[in-house]
């Protein structure tokens, strides 16, 4: 269905943990974090109500994230139920890699065809540094099987921060010479904390980009199907592409295509919005079909125009 200002929304991004293994500092800095109860998560089988509900709607493209989706229990069999809804045509996971050695068969015979990593450096020490954790060669061996799997489309993306990572952009673009994968680098958000010190570290698009083209010339590219955030852009004669987002300077809005559903049973139609429409109390309060049908509808009619930029948001309770 489209919303008010004639978009068609075709995507939803569902959270189905805010829980992670790992503690990025630029995700969960100093208490922004705090978990929720368990007992005010969605069950797996709440959030495929919520999800035949969705593509009753017209929404067809899924994406499940987190916090880290791979520490909930039961993720895989979720997957393939979600997958087989009448109405969804593609599923992709977002993860940072910890938990998906040994994993990619069960995914990909689940119908998962897309695969978010996110990996912001190859260097052991600085991923520790970054992540509070010394996974460095789980994540890889993880991220390596997923590669080489046969997934229809393979993201990988690097937050890219000036004096921690910047300097392994051009290693990144690398990547995209021989394999068909689509790199994308991910402008720092330094939320919470606006010290002079953390906004140091945003580098914009434009300069990674600018970056980029003092190395290589590359072109514009159409990138992987569907319609993200990302600007894509591919070096003559290579595989994969390489894109820039920003998750909360989005100069798409006026294209936003997607919804999400929050770990706690939230629809919120825009990210950076401060409202949400709660589906607890349908789900847990004897609603029917019809009534989740009626809550989404609404959160989409009221999808607003564009936000406004917050600073104080937390990424692994809204799912990046
Ligand atoms: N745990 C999974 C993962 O890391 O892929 C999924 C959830 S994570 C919140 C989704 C994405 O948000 C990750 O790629 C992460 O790098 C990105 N992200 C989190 N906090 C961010 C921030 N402050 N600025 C930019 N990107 C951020
Ligand atoms: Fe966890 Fe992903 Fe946030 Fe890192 S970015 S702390 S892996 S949810």
């Amino acid at each position: 269905m489209k919303d008010s200002f004639g978009r068609e929304i075709t995507n939803i991004r569902i959270s189905v943990t805010d829980r992670c293994n790992l503690k990025c500092f630029y995700c969960m800095p100093g208490g922004i974090g705090e978990f929720a109860p368990k007992s005010e998560l969605l069950s797996l089988d709440e959030i495929l109500r919520v999800a035949r509900a969705a593509a009753r709607l017209g929404i067809r493209n899924f994406r499940v994230t987190g916090g880290e989706p791979f520490v909930r229990p039961g993720l895989i069999e979720f997957l393939g139920r979600l997958r087989k809804i009448p109405g969804v045509e593609s599923l992709a996971v977002t993860t940072n890699a910890v938990l998906l050695k040994g994993k990619t068969d069960s995914l990909i015979r689940a119908g998962v065809e897309g695969m978010n990593l996110s990996l912001d450096t190859f260097e052991r020490d600085r991923f520790t540094s970054i992540t509070g954790s010394d996974c460095f060669d789980k994540v890889m061996r993880g991220i390596e099987e997923a590669m080489d799997a046969p997934f229809k489309t393979i993201k990988l993306n690097m937050v890219a921060m000036r004096g921690i990572n910047d300097d392994e952009i051009p290693r990144f673009v690398q990547l995209t010479r021989n394999r068909n994968v689509h790199v994308r680098f991910i402008e720092y958000m330094p939320h919470g904390d606006w010290s002079e010190e953390e906004v140091a570290k945003k580098i914009s698009c434009e300069e990674i980009l600018e970056g980029i083209a003092a190395l290589h010339p590359f072109e514009g590219d159409e990138g992987p199907r569907g319609y993200g955030p990302a600007r894509y852009y591919r070096i003559q004669g290579w595989k994969g592409t390489f894109g820039v987002i920003s998750p909360v300077f989005n100069p798409f809005c006026e294209r936003c295509n997607r919804i999400r559903l929050t770990s706690r049973g939230m629809i919120k139609s825009c990210l950076l919005i401060e409202q949400y429409l709660d589906l607890k109390p349908i789900l847990r309060g004897g609603g029917t079909d019809d009534d989740l049908v009626g809550a989404i509808r609404r959160a989409i009619v009221e999808k607003p125009e564009r936000h406004t930029f917050q600073r104080n948001f937390s990424m692994n309770a809204i799912g990046g």
